[in-house]
């Protein structure tokens, strides 16, 4: 999607600090961090949000990013303190980019339930 802003940062389009990717999703650091480390995962095709990612090929999808998520927890060494892996779907939950991602959030203690 052309006015989709995450598709664009997979396309290379606009500039953003990426710190993996691999051939179903890429990461990078969220331009507005709510902790130390603040980490967007997001599927290189465009799915809206996780309601969108149906069948086996979105169940397979939504795995990949959940295993890769902690897979860069873990090589970032936020293992042992823990961190926190978010979804936000729709303007109840903040959703305010319309591509689907994982927050991965971490550095910090953090309260529940989020705000
Ligand atoms: P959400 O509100 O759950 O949809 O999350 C969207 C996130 O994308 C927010 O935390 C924004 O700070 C972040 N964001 C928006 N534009 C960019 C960008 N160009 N590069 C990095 N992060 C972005």
């Amino acid at each position: 999607m052309t006015d989709c802003i995450f598709c664009r940062i997979v396309a290379g389009e606009i500039p953003a600090d990426v710190v993996g990717r691999t051939d179903e999703a890429i990461a990078f650091r969220d331009l507005d961090p709510k902790a130390p480390t603040h980490l967007l995962v997001v599927p290189i095709r465009h799915v809206d949000a996780p309601r969108d990612a149906t069948g086996e090929e979105g169940a397979r999808l939504l795995g990949h990013l959940v295993q890769y998520a902690t897979r860069l927890a873990t090589d970032l060494g936020l293992d042992q303190r823990g961190y926190r892996l978010v979804t936000n779907t729709g303007p109840d939950a903040g959703q305010s980019v319309p591509h689907l991602h994982l927050h991965l959030l971490g550095g910090r203690p953090m309260k529940w339930p989020p705000g």
